[in-house]
């Protein structure tokens, strides 16, 4: 079904565009369609695991990269769209100098905020872009465990790991929702970024990047999430820290994965406000159709 009748000229779904205008506030309802369809500049961050930011900067601006630093995080640069391309094909990319990540991508691991000699999980780690992140946080010391259930997804995290340098990383081919009952009580820290509907990732010139979306997607999707995040909690220690995230608007997949989460387990957890240095987030949802979450939930943020 195309959206051709609705107000907003896109592409996308009608289904998928109803469901968006019921989410985010309104005033923000035609940028956020918009932004399926804008180029966007590319990110990157210095790996601190193998060079530093000056000599990454020296580097690139020799090379003739027009970067622009992001304030809200040190190391973190973007390029223009049209220099994408050259900076994936660049010896510091190769040698894995930098690695290109969404900004959204790299506010997860800030939130969990690992420390060096922790013990942290990382539940859903192909390719690997917060687990490096991670590794370059904890200054590759400690523990650091990445799980993956997809074969192909599993070597390609490893090979991003090894370019990257984080040494410090214990990889595992494994279904993440056993290992919670496999390793229960043992991590300092969880993150989980889980398989989701990708629907941030909708590209409005690209029909293939939504051609498999419908409800019923979404809601496997979310019976899967539950399992995963029940397998989550079971391996925290106790007084530990999780970060659940998507890249999905669906609240099936977000707030009810966590309000599902809340009545399993009752006060054994609890969700605690998150601060982001971004001005364009939104608080949970509480009410989603006939659903109602727990009130906790106005803490967890949408970005
Ligand atoms: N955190 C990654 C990063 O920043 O590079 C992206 C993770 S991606 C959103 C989710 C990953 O979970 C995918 O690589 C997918 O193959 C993997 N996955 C799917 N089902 C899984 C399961 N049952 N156990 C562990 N990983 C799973």
């Amino acid at each position: 079904m195309q959206s051709a009748a609705y107000p907003f000229a896109t592409p996308l779904p009608l289904l998928f565009v109803k469901r968006l205008q019921a989410i985010l506030p309104t005033a923000s309802l035609e940028d956020s369609l918009q932004s399926f369809s804008c180029s966007r500049p590319t990110s990157f961050r210095v790996n601190t695991l193998k060079t530093t930011e000056p000599a990454v900067v020296t580097a690139l601006r020799a090379e003739g990269f027009s970067l622009r630093r992001i304030e809200w995080r040190s190391g973190t640069y973007c390029v223009p769209p049209d220099q994408r391309r050259a900076l994936t094909e660049s010896r510091l990319f190769g040698e894995g100098l930098i690695y290109v990540q969404d900004l959204s991508s790299m506010l997860a691991p800030m939130v969990l905020a690992p420390k060096p000699g922790e013990r942290v999980l990382d539940l859903a780690a192909a390719p690997g872009g917060k687990t490096l992140q991670m590794a370059a946080m904890m200054e590759n010391r400690g523990e650091l465990s990445a799980v993956e259930s997809v074969r192909g997804r599993f070597f390609r995290l490893k090979a991003n790991l090894k370019r990257g340098g984080a040494t410090m990383v214990s990889t595992y081919l494994k279904d993440g929702r056993s290992v919670g009952a496999k390793v229960p009580d043992r991590f300092d820290r969880v993150l989980l970024d889980a398989p989701c509907a990708s629907e941030a990732r909708f590209d409005a010139n690209d029909p293939e990047s939504w051609s498999h979306w419908n409800l019923k997607k979404v809601q496997e999707s979310a019976r899967k999430q539950r399992r995963l995040l029940d397998s989550a909690i079971r391996s925290l220690r106790p007084g530990g820290t999780l970060v659940y995230c998507t890249c999905s608007f669906s609240p099936e997949e977000n707030e009810q994965a966590v309000d599902s989460q809340l009545r399993r387990y009752g006060d054994a957890v609890a969700v605690t406000p998150i601060e982001l240095p971004l001005s364009n987030v939104q608080p949970g949802l509480l009410q989603w159709g006939r659903h109602s979450y727990n009130e906790q939930l106005r803490h967890a943020v949408r970005v």
